[in-house]
């Protein structure tokens, strides 16, 4: 028997193509109720003073959400906007407009698992039933050949158990059309609301620097971009560790987070390009990194609440300092080490950050200020336009040595990084326009030039640049 109307709470999924949830609901019931829920406490301020979600992430999820409310209406639906608890949002719609089901898809950390919960519990005490499904991830949770508790702890481990064993899932087709309950009753789809009520403010654009737009559509666009038309996927091994511009990588990250684009369609567009154009290692490795996404999720699920505990999964003791005045430093890219602040700054001004400056920034303020790591991983969580609970926390326990690297010291030589990745100093010369003076390598060490260059160049240590907050030495 069939539901004669279910609402479809749309989560961390903002789209219509491969889209199970969306695809059971409409199997499941005669209409559909699309709805997403601004929820208040993911906009609240942390202990440490700043926004859970900052700006950059605020806007893109803005966009995303308008963007599926679009593809919705192409689809003859539309999408109700809420601000609210979903406990509470969902259950008042769902009695309003006579809904006997919710469908949505299930999350992998606490506070998310609580909403679930809470949702779960107050739509039973309406007699309105939930339907949850698990579609994050490249390799579904049902196909993985271990239970969840006997995860591998090591990546490669994780990888080989399942890379050739489990047979990716195919993805779900765009619906044709939406039974939507607009013609007898009034709907107000809502506004989607204004940023500045949360306390956010729109940054001062970025110049030069190619900005990350939410939603679906721009999201499809970007793999079109980056696999057909710049033809750069058969090169991405190549270019990964890249810092400047916007091609060195893909640049999925931010859609993939809020479910924007589904991994396993970029899987089926890196398949296709395979047989269309080029198979090599670069073309394996964007396939390896997503898998990377997963193996966090999953040891995310495994161990709950203690990836984000100070003492992380390996129960390590807490000898952190917690310093705000050198955290703030950190933060605001003021440290007086080049390449650490001009990766600082890139995030603060655009909300992305490379995958090679997020180790070495990560590195920095766990090795060599020696400052509590989730300190860092919730400047992150607020900061980055990508940010994903699992790849975020998982990572950061990673650098912080709490996690499951089998590799003892996750230690970076920041000079040695800098004359690896940026030669000639380039990266730090966009980000750091004060010390844009330095010609070639020597930006990434302000302090070695001889004590009269710098007057010639106007810079002046301490005052136009901070002095380094640690000994640069012990990196030649
Ligand atoms: C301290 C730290 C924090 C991080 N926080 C996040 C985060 O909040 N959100 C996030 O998506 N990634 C995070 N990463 C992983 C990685 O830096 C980004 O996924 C990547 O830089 C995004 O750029 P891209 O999409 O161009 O990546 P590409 O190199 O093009 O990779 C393709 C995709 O693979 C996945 N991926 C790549 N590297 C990793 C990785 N190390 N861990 C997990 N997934 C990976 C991402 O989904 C990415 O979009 C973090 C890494 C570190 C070291």
């Amino acid at each position: 028997m069939k539901f004669k109307r279910a609402i479809v709470w749309f989560r961390n999924d903002l789209r219509v193509h491969d889209n199970e949830n969306l695809v059971k609901a409409i199997q499941s019931a005669e209409e559909i109720l699309p709805v997403y829920c601004f929820d208040p406490r993911m906009f609240e301020k942390t202990e440490l003073g700043f926004h859970k979600t900052g700006i950059f992430r605020a806007k893109f999820l803005r966009d995303s959400v308008s963007a599926l409310r679009n593809n919705l209406r192409v689809l003859g639906a539309d999408l109700i906007v809420v601000q609210g608890k979903p406990e509470e949002e969902l259950i008042r719609l769902g009695e309003h407009h006579h809904v006997q089901a919710i469908f949505f898809s299930q999350e992998v950390t606490s506070e998310e698992r609580n909403v679930e919960k809470s949702v779960e519990n107050a739509a039973w005490a309406k007699s309105i039933r939930t339907e949850s499904l698990w579609q994050s991830t490249l390799f579904h949770i049902d196909d993985l050949p271990f239970p969840i508790s006997q995860t591998p702890e090591v990546f490669t481990q994780f990888r080989k158990g399942l890379e050739k064993i489990v047979q990716i899932r195919a993805t779900f087709p765009v619906p044709i059309t939406i039974n939507y309950p607009g013609t007898t009753e009034i709907f107000s789809s809502g506004e989607i609301p204004d940023l500045e009520q949360y306390g956010l403010k729109e940054p001062e654009p970025a110049s030069g620097y190619l900005e990350l737009v939410g939603g679906e559509d721009a999201g499809l666009r970007r793999i079109q971009s980056y696999f057909w038309e710049k033809d750069l996927l058969k090169t991405y091994k190549e270019t990964r560790n890249g810092l400047l511009g916007f091609d060195y990588s893909s640049k999925f990250s931010a859609w993939l987070a809020l479910g924007c684009l589904s991994p396993r369609m970029i899987y089926e567009e890196v398949k296709r390009y395979e047989k269309e154009r080029k198979k090599n290692d670069s073309t394996y490795w964007l396939i390896f990194e997503l898998i990377w996404r997963d193996y966090f999720r999953f040891i995310c699920k495994k161990h709950g609440d203690k990836v984000f505990h100070i003492a992380g999964i390996k129960n390590q003791m807490d000898s952190w300092r917690r310093d705000s005045a050198d955290f703030r430093r950190w933060c605001e890219g003021k440290t007086g080490v080049p390449f650490i602040d001009a990766n600082m700054r890139e995030l603060n001004r655009t909300g992305f950050m490379s995958n090679r400056g997020r180790q070495n920034v990560a590195s920095f303020l766990v090795n060599d200020l020696g400052i509590d790591w989730t300190w860092g991983a919730s400047y992150f969580e607020s900061q980055l336009i990508d940010y994903d609970v699992c790849s975020n926390w998982g990572n950061w326990m990673y650098v912080g040595g709490v996690g499951n690297d089998p590799r003892e010291n996750r230690y970076f030589n920041i000079l040695r990084q800098g004359k690896n990745y940026d030669k000639n100093g380039d990266y730090v010369r966009a980000w750091i326009p004060e010390l844009s003076a330095i010609k070639g390598f020597d930006i990434h060490q302000p302090e070695e030039l001889p004590t009269l260059k710098p007057k010639e160049l106007k810079i002046e240590l301490g005052k136009t640049y901070p002095q380094s907050m640690v000994e640069m030495e012990k990196w030649v």
